[in-house]
């Protein structure tokens, strides 16, 4: 599941961690306690999730086990487990499997999946990767070993290094070795054998309890290395239990504090809980502890927990009172459970009285298991509950390895006295050979203590599940659940259930974890004035959707009165959005400044409408232009990496989600029982959206995901019929989207006119697959060409051909049948053919004559010359031109615009007369190849800091 980190941040809005081991969040009375680390971020952030009932948000309570008693039966942790608090939210515990038994009880949990440790393959691989720290050697040693097995040959080497052979000798050794190799499985304890055995002059410890005294003795062996104070030869430290006084005192205090509080439930300290130690004991602590931070304090821990239960296990055996004691009191308690193991290790007890004890253990729980009741899915409850141990399992338990009673037996059989006195251990013997491996090793059990800090939840929850069986019981597992989903969903048309069902495992199948969005842009946020994960609503457009639904809101005025457009040149200003945010923003804008005609500029002073990007919770937009865009805001917040903000950014020029066009269900299939509930309607249909006779489009930045809004990580939306169909992209725009974007920003990218006399007017071409195409003349009429003038920006049409008036076109025939009504905002949005289909020839190319955009008004115009004040026609009304930056080139434009063939003039200063109409362009600067003057780069139209004494005048010449 981590490993697919981006899954979970689309289907949470928040993932907190709360292990509670940390005091603070054990006891926790309120909601701000487990929020504590997010509130100096995100202050109103619990209250938000309080609001929600916790909706969105994930909460991991990691170390069940290490919950006291009293607080397993009441705290917040355990009410949020319930459901009594936060009942939406999901809950992830773990637990070592001892203490699962209490949780088990909870109906709540839905689940319950037993953790696995390594393969068998994986153990002999970290052996070597461990032993051989050559990574050649290493490699070659593994290939070795596929090799062998692949031939049912022994595994051997012909290395001759000493470090190979050692690791082939434990391999092999473990294979005769049950009883250690099934400890293996569990990482930290695969560490701490290949460790011992090594020290140990490749002899294998016997017993889980021999294991840990090797380990802890070597740790102390270690301390005294590096504390060279004590004066002491490490290779003289052959027992723990015969340890010089100097190190023994220390020791029985580190484990007298490792009882004390294990007794209290406690596993962190603070320096002020290590007070009474001596100061021998608290130079190093033995080298048994690691220090971390926690809420800016130094807090102390045993390097692993069940090191901790080990060292409370050594300080009760020497005392056999207390022993018996401890037993007794303690049998049935799950803190007590894993030292209790150790202390049978260490005092030898015989062997029938841990029998009684577990007998009597075993009928307890029969008892209760025969009451719980338990939803979660699952082949065999027995078999996901850790039950306890049956003696007559004993023969077969080595065999099956992955039951948790299966150590407790092997460390009962193998905790007998004459295993024992072996293992008062010999170390001296084989020391020279060991040099080489020393220092290497020194930096191995550095990476041990660390590795055992960083993934100490992992290994504390491994510590007692060793599944053999794990894969089958997973595929299971997966395959129940499937039924039951099935199951439940099977009241329509169970044949197309079925279907359905196949094509969505097809489709799990051939995702990519790459193709699934990190976020989809913006599903961190779901407030109530945000529909669909990232689309932004008004106030106003929130309350007419809280009391209409979308139905109601996309008809409204208040959409559509927001749903503007952009000038061609966007002001914006960035504020408060961090660097890799704003490093995808830049790239973003730079793919609308390679594909489309829109230019993205930083907010001068003048400019009145701007976006404003920020960073406010998730990635969001509105949905087009707002009546007030002073500023419009796109939040860019953490995650809204890759070309997320080119799609926030598509949204506001008025862009819609791909799949919620009015003909998605034609191309997609929406898995409703896999969606979130009350994410329902993030999946509306638009039967208004706006797909300008585009094809669907599966490869759009605009398409969700394949498990958007999902509530158990399962496909909502699969393409059809081809399940396997990417969909969810958020790294580039597609085609399409660039296509999406031009004919709404970018006319002249989508259509021109060829062959007139200006570019008012000429054959129709509609670039289409790549190239320019044609229209066919079937239905052409008036109202087509009114629709294609205003589009191309010009004030009307002035007349319309048919049968290729200006010439026939050689490309495809893109358009056929157009039939406007005439109030259309582009050609694309009318009733046609589908587009690229026809059934004419290019002698049916229609044309049309539109009335000009631009005028000079105040000087003389005959057929040869033209000269004055220039007007121009933009966003359907008349105005002026500032003459900044106004030069030649930009004059060529407006010349060739009027049917003249070049300009030889500019003049500045409003030489033709100071114009009374709005100064509609300034700082215009045209290559001087564009079709119209408003194609050119400008500031937005309307937006100046001129006066009409600046009206610019223009002289053109047709010869
Ligand atoms: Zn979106």
């Amino acid at each position: 599941m981590w490993s697919n980190g981006p899954l979970v941040h689309q289907q949470y809005d928040l993932v907190l961690y709360c292990p509670l081991r940390n005091s603070k969040i054990a006891e926790a009375t309120t909601l701000v306690d487990l929020f504590v680390y997010k509130c100096a971020k995100v202050p109103i952030v619990y209250k938000w999730f309080e609001k929600m009932n916790g909706e969105g948000l994930l909460i991991i309570f990691d170390g069940w086990d290490e919950l006291s008693e009293q607080l397993r039966q009441s705290s917040l942790a355990t009410s949020i487990i319930c459901r009594e608090q936060l009942d939406k939210c999901s809950v992830i515990v773990t637990s070592r499997s001892y203490a699962s038994s209490s949780l088990l009880k909870m109906d709540t949990l839905s689940r319950h999946l037993q953790v696995i440790g390594f393969f068998e393959e994986e153990i002999s691989t970290v052996i070597i990767q461990t032993l051989q720290t050559d990574p050649i050697l290493a490699q070659e040693l593994i290939d070795k070993r596929n090799e062998d097995n692949k031939n049912h040959k022994p595994f051997t080497t012909t290395h001759i290094n000493n470090k190979s052979q050692l690791a082939v000798k434990l391999i092999n050794e473990l294979k005769v070795r049950n009883d250690v190799q099934s400890l293996c499985y569990v990482p930290l304890v695969c560490s701490m054998v290949i460790l011992v055995y090594c020290k140990e002059g490749g002899h294998l410890p016997t017993t889980l309890t021999q294991l840990y005294e090797n380990f802890v003795l070597q740790s102390i062996r270690r301390h005294v290395e590096i504390k060279s104070r004590h004066k002491i030869d490490p290779y003289t430290l052959h027992s723990l239990s015969s340890l010089p006084p100097q190190l023994d005192k220390p020791l029985k205090e580190m484990c007298h504090i490792a009882y004390s509080n294990l007794n209290d439930t406690r596993m962190t300290f603070s320096a002020h809980q290590l007070q009474s130690l001596s100061e021998a004991a608290k130079e190093d602590y033995l080298g048994l502890m690691t220090t971390f931070i926690e809420y800016d304090e130094k807090k102390y821990q045993f390097l692993h927990l069940s090191i901790q239960e080990f060292l409370a296990a050594w300080w009760i055996a020497k005392d056999e009172e207390k022993t018996k004691e401890v037993f007794k009191n303690h049998f049935d308690d799950d803190h007590f459970r894993m030292c209790l193991r150790f202390l049978a290790g260490l005092t030898h007890l015989k062997h029938e009285s841990y029998q009684q004890y577990f007998n009597k253990q075993q009928q307890q729980l029969d008892l209760q298991s025969s009451k719980r009741s338990w939803s979660g899915p699952g082949p065999d409850k027995n078999d996901d509950h850790p039950p306890a141990v049956k003696p007559e399992d004993k023969e077969e338990s080595n065999l099956e390895l992955g039951k948790p009673e299966d150590k407790e037996e092997s460390n009962l059989e193998l905790g007998k006295p004459e295993d024992n006195e072996e293992s008062n251990l010999d170390l001296g013997e084989d020391e020279e050979k060991k040099d080489d491996l020393d220092d290497d090793k020194k930096d191995d059990l550095d990476d041990d203590k660390k590795d055992e800090l960083d993934f100490d939840d992992n290994h504390d929850k491994n510590t007692d599940n060793q599944e053999a069986d794990h894969e089958d019981k997973d595929e299971d597992d997966k395959n129940s659940n499937k039924d039951e989903d099935y199951k439940n969903s099977g009241n329509k048309n169970e044949d197309d259930e079925k279907d359905n069902f196949k094509t969505e495992l097809v489709a799990e199948l051939t995702e990519e974890v790459t193709q699934v969005p990190a976020n989809l842009s913006g599903e961190y946020s779901s407030g109530k004035d945000i529909v669909e994960g990232d689309i932004k609503m008004t106030p106003e457009q929130a309350a007419l959707f809280k009391r209409d639904g979308w139905d109601g809101l996309v008809n409204s005025e208040a959409w559509l009165r927001g749903h503007g457009k952009w000038s061609r040149t966007i002001p914006y200003t960035i504020s408060g959005v961090a660097t890799s945010e704003r490093n995808a923003l830049t790239n973003s804008i730079r793919m609308f400044h390679q594909h489309t005609c829109l230019r993205f500029t930083p907010k001068r002073s003048y400019n009145y409408d701007y976006i404003q990007f920020v960073s406010s919770g998730g990635c969001w937009s509105y949905i087009g232009k707002l009546r007030n865009a002073r500023p419009q805001r796109i939040s860019l917040s953490s995650g809204c990496s890759r070309a997320v903000p080119a799609h926030e950014i598509m949204h506001a020029l008025g862009r819609y989600h791909e799949q919620s066009r009015a003909d998605r269900d034609r191309y997609v299939r929406i898995i409703t029982r896999n969606i979130r509930s009350g994410y329902a309607r993030n999946f509306n249909r638009h039967t208004n959206s706006d797909s300008q006779s585009l094809p669907y489009d599966y490869l759009s930045l605009m398409h969700y995901g394949r498990y958007a809004f999902s509530k158990n990580r399962r496909c909502t939306i699969v393409p059809i019929p081809d399940a396997s169909v990417t969909i969810g992209q958020r790294d580039r725009m597609s085609m399409y989207d660039i296509h999406h974007v031009n004919i709404r920003y970018c006319p002249e990218r989508a259509l021109r006119l060829v062959g007139g006399r200006g570019s008012y007017e000429g054959r129709v071409e509609v670039y289409w697959d790549e190239r320019w195409g044609t229209v066919c003349d079937d239905y052409f009429g008036h109202n087509d060409g009114r629709v294609i003038c205003k589009y191309l920006g010009f004030p009307d049409v002035a007349a319309t051909y048919h049968r290729a008036r200006f010439g026939q076109g050689s490309g495809p025939i893109v358009m056929d049948d157009l039939r406007c009504a005439g109030n259309e905002y582009s050609p694309f949005a009318c009733p046609m053919r589908t587009i690229g289909t026809h059934n004419c020839g290019h002698y049916e190319d229609a044309s049309v004559t539109c009335q000009k955009n631009v005028r000079l008004v105040g000087g003389r115009i005959t057929s040869r010359c033209a000269v004055g004040r220039l007007e121009v026609y933009a966003e359907g009304r008349w105005g002026t031109v500032c003459d900044d930056y106004f030069d030649i080139n930009d004059a060529h434009v407006v010349c060739r615009q009027l049917g003249y063939r070049r300009a030889s003039c500019v003049y500045p200063r409003a030489r033709y007369g100071q114009g009374t109409l709005p100064i509609l362009m300034d700082d215009v600067q045209c290559t001087g190849r564009e079709a119209q003057i408003t194609h050119c780069r400008s500031t937005p139209i309307g937006e100046h800091n001129c006066r009409h004494y600046e009206d610019v005048s223009v002289r053109c010449l047709n010869y």
